[in-house]
């Protein structure tokens, strides 16, 4: 497409009879096995010492058709995987969250999945047994996937109300919902106690809104949430890319905030797999990583955007025209309700660097804010009690040593952080979250159920 016809298509985009192939595309489409887009031009693999030739070179790995499974697609389809002795990877679309923890549950060999692509803190539950109905299944953090890419959408009905990223001034149209309505009004994420989940209640808390109390959040599938909005069900969405674009295009509301605004380069997915998996497969699992970090450094080359978004868009993984996928992965977002358009590659997904520090590196330090902030809503308060347990979860669950191993053997030593932590984190209300001392960050906020 050349460009002039690209930008009429994206001009264009929200008329109806198109918003409706859009919709055919990317709504309920049933798994497939991965696979696929073999013209790719391939990595050619590198001379394995005997030391780096792994165990197996099968494995089967779960991910969900957003932004943040680009590293785990790209690995397979550039050749990253094979490089290293991969040959075998199977990149499985799953259903749904809920799916993915079953099948991983399951296993490769009873027909499920040994890891692949968790919001978090998922591994950290399912290690713990908190969302596999106490059947502990121990899993360790590889690497973090993708930084940003998310963002919070708010139904056409809302326009002019001033849900943008500080809704202070909004707060009282929100909390009037039950005088002026007859209902709550009703948010929405994909999966509970995870990143879409977090965003969202943040978002809402910073400006005055309790989460549990002013309103319903609730967890509902994507295309429900999004009939929801049309039909002035559902008010709010906690979703990732290419949602935002279709929001905009497709008329259904507008983007009150990023994820890129609410806490920018933000932890957002992890690679985490079975732990049984690594501990008899580590020479595997190091040579998956370096496909991954290939990936990685490959995908944040914006001159390798246009090629990515031909693979990720096929019809083998998410399965949507092409052109949905550009705006996003240039940075691109239209915010609607008077907003000013975003245009600035690094307010889109990234995947191996940004300007903090590693983006695939599992910082301990991003873990921890996950379990503080589930903490802090009482989120599993039967099973994580305090900060202590918290910290013995994750020295657990955390294998940056691994990460840092295969960093070291792809030669990608220069880009190795110094610290498991990365510091100090800024919220966009001023907030701040010192890894050193969580407490101040707990006691900071007035909106939490601890
Ligand atoms: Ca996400």
């Amino acid at each position: 497409m050349s460009n002039s016809s690209r930008r009429r298509f994206l001009l264009n985009a929200g008329t109806t009879a198109l918003g409706a192939v859009l919709l055919k595309g990317c709504l309920g489409n049933p798994p497939e096995p991965g696979g696929g887009n073999t013209t790719a031009e391939q990595a050619a693999p590198v001379e394995l010492s005997p030391e780096m030739v792994p165990e197996t070179t099968q494995v089967k790995l779960g991910y969900i058709p957003i932004a943040e499974a680009t590293p785990l697609i790209i690995a397979q389809e550039k050749g990253f995987f094979a490089k290293y002795g991969m040959t075998g990877v199977e990149v499985s679309k799953q259903a749904n969250w809920a799916s993915a923890r079953d099948n991983l549950v399951i296993g490769a060999q009873g027909g499920g999945i040994d890891g692949g692509q968790w919001q978090m803190p998922m591994p950290h539950l399912i290690t713990e047994g908190i969302i596999t109905n106490g059947n502990k299944l121990p899993m360790y953090v590889l690497a973090q996937l993708n930084t940003q890419g998310n963002g919070i959408a708010i139904a056409a009905a809302h326009a002019g109300k001033g849900l943008h990223l500080d809704i202070t001034n909004a707060a009282d149209y929100i909390k009037g919902f039950p005088s002026s309505a007859g209902r709550k009004f009703k948010a929405a994420y994909t999966f509970p106690n995870a990143n879409q989940d977090f965003w969202i209640r943040y978002w809402f808390a910073a400006g005055g809104v309790d989460p549990d109390q002013d309103i319903d959040l609730l967890a509902v599938p994507s295309a429900e949430t999004v009939q929801g909005m049309r039909n002035g069900t559902m008010d709010a969405f906690s979703t990732g890319d290419p949602w935002p674009y279709r929001i905009i295009a497709e008329d259904i509301g507008h983007m009150a905030a990023l994820t890129a605004q609410i806490w920018r380069f933000h932890p957002e997915e992890y690679l985490a797999m079975r732990a049984d998996w690594v501990d008899q497969n580590p020479k595997a699992t190091k040579a998956l990583l370096k496909g991954i970090m290939e990936a990685q450094k490959w995908s944040d080359d914006p001159n390798n955007r246009a090629e990515l978004v031909s693979i990720v868009a096929g019809r083998n993984y998410f399965n949507i025209p092409a052109e949905i996928l550009t705006p996003p992965f240039s940075g691109i977002y239209r915010m609607g309700d008077g907003q000013p358009e975003i245009n600035d590659f690094k307010m889109g997904p990234l995947f191996w660097k940004d300007d903090i520090g590693s983006v695939s590196y599992p910082y301990k330090s991003h873990d921890l804010w996950f379990l503080v902030e589930s903490l802090r809503w009482g989120f599993h308060k039967d099973s994580i009690k305090d900060l202590d347990q918290v910290k013995q979860i994750i020295d657990k669950v955390n294998r940056e040593d691994l990460w840092k191993e295969a960093a070291t053997e792809a030669g990608f030593t220069s880009d190795i952080p110094q610290s498991t932590s990365r510091g100090v984190e800024t919220f966009f209300d001023g907030k701040t979250f010192d890894p050193e001392n969580p407490e101040a960050y707990l006691n900071s906020l007035a909106i939490k159920r601890i």
